[in-house]
């Protein structure tokens, strides 16, 4: 399988070097040269056997013969055998319609795992065979960096650098990373917001001589193999609802990474009928799909921390779709947001995602009420990001949307016991084990949001070269 970049202006690459690279040397993300056409019921016989069984169906076309089968297979089982249910991403049924897909049943209790959990042991199966190392530089609002020291920390051939927003992620989150003392682990705490870290890591990957020079990799989910990863739970969970007929699936969306391997389904065959964009009021998505005018604002942290996105970067992996993979067009839109600070997407683009994705936002009252309504109807606790989800479902029931609704649960209720106190009384248990391994002490470098300074911060502690 050959991938593609969204500006069409840089080399085709295989598998491999999509794993190991991140942005394209144009800037753009890459996709799949073509979608992979899978049927889902032979997906859903597998997803009988084990999810790691589907998981391996639905990848395999994908990594197209660069990892061999055996140990693909192998990466696919231990990386999921470590999850705390035996159905790995299991779905719960809410009545009227509507399901739970859990998907935080991984080591640091969010979605993330999904796919980390895997890029980990892919990256370091292909370095070893190859003789290199990688640098790994990400931001992340909060359950990227986690889930990303989990699966990196103590690796040989990765040092991993992470910046989150100083102050804007929680304690469980923070703690998540900085208690990982291994060497090769480096966080930095950004004097800004996730958009200001996520700008510092893009720009780091523009700068294409530092870029070789310490062979950076990037594990978010402009990392095509994480969106691979995530397309697997899209058709387990359609076999799992036993509706026969298309279902829709409402997500929690920030990067726009995870809603877009439904996309990606959708495109492989499983019958969806719609793909609801769920936000918290930083809803630039929500807008956008409202006026068709992408336009980013001020991020305003909220209790679903991992959704205070206003430049969603996924986002252009769709516009590509929309545009008929029109790459000098996706230039165009952003050269137009680079230039004027927002661009606007044509009347067919524009139509071409309608016709698939609906958009809504829950505030932060609804997001509150949501988790407090559930826990007295249905004695369950949820986390805020999953609340924005269940509450923009709910919110389509009311206006009449029927038919099968599998809501993404993307975050266990312990990692923000101090929005569920407030929403319930009720503080949630963190499974076993969690709370003790984050009791150790912190390491972590405040930093500026300055180029310059982080340059010099990997340069200082990276040892690739
Ligand atoms: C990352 C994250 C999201 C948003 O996912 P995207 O792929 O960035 O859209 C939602 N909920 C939780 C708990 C997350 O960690």
């Amino acid at each position: 399988m050959k991938y593609v970049s969204t500006r069409g202006g840089a080399p085709d690459l295989d598998f491999e070097e999509v794993l190991l690279g991140g942005l394209a040397r144009d800037g753009g993300l890459y996709l799949p040269v073509r979608w992979p056409q899978l049927a889902p019921d032979e997906i859903a016989r597998r997803a009988e056997q084990s999810y790691a069984a589907a998981a391996f169906a639905v990848m395999r076309p994908f990594v197209g013969g660069v990892i061999d089968d055996d140990d693909l297979e192998r990466m696919i089982t231990t990386a999921y055998a470590g999850f705390d249910d035996p159905a790995v991403a299991p779905l719960r049924r809410l009545g009227d319609g509507l399901f739970l897909l859990e998907l935080f049943h991984g080591p640091t209790l969010a979605f993330k795992d999904m796919a980390m959990q895997v890029l980990a042991p892919m990256m370091d199966h292909v370095l070893k065979r190859r003789g290199q190392r990688l640098t790994i530089v990400g931001a992340t609002s909060g359950d990227t960096g986690g889930a990303a020291i989990s699966a990196f920390r103590g690796r040989d051939a990765i040092d991993i650098f992470i910046l989150h927003p100083h102050d804007r992620v929680s304690d469980f989150q923070r703690r998540q990373m900085t208690t990982a003392t291994e060497a090769n682990v480096f966080n930095i705490a950004v004097q800004g917001t996730f958009d200001d870290c996520q700008g510092l890591v893009k720009a780091l990957f523009g700068d294409l001589a530092f870029r070789d020079r310490h062979a950076l990799g990037a594990v978010n989910s402009i990392n095509w193999a994480r969106v691979m990863a995530q397309i697997v739970y899209y058709f387990t969970s359609a076999a799992a609802s036993g509706a026969g007929t298309p279902v829709s699936f409402t997500v929690p969306t920030g990067n726009f990474g995870d809603i877009f391997a439904g996309y990606a389904a959708a495109r492989m065959g499983l019958p969806v009928d719609r793909l609801v964009i769920a936000t918290n009021i930083n809803d630039i998505l929500v807008r956008t799909l409202e006026t068709g005018r992408y336009q980013p604002g001020i991020v305003s942290a909220t209790s679903s921390p991992s959704m205070d996105i206003q430049v969603s970067s996924n986002f252009e992996r769709l516009l590509f779709e929309a545009y008929d993979r029109d790459g000098a067009a996706v230039v165009r839109l952003m050269d137009d947001l680079a230039r004027s600070g927002a661009f606007a997407i044509a009347p067919g683009p524009l139509e071409a995602i309608r016709a698939r994705f609906d958009a809504g936002r829950a505030s932060e009252a609804e997001t509150m009420t949501i988790i407090g309504e559930v826990y007295e109807r249905e004695g369950l606790l949820i986390d805020p990001h999953t609340a924005v989800g269940l509450a923009v479902a709910r919110a389509g029931r009311t206006r009449g949307d029927a038919g099968p609704m599998i809501v993404l649960a993307t975050a266990d209720p312990a990692k923000f016991p101090d929005a569920i106190r407030t929403a319930t009384g009720t503080v949630p248990e963190a499974p076993p084990g969690v709370l003790d391994a984050l009791s150790g002490p912190e390491r972590f470098t405040v930093m500026e949001n300055d180029l310059d300074a982080l340059r010099g911060f990997i340069e200082k502690n990276a040892t690739t070269e």
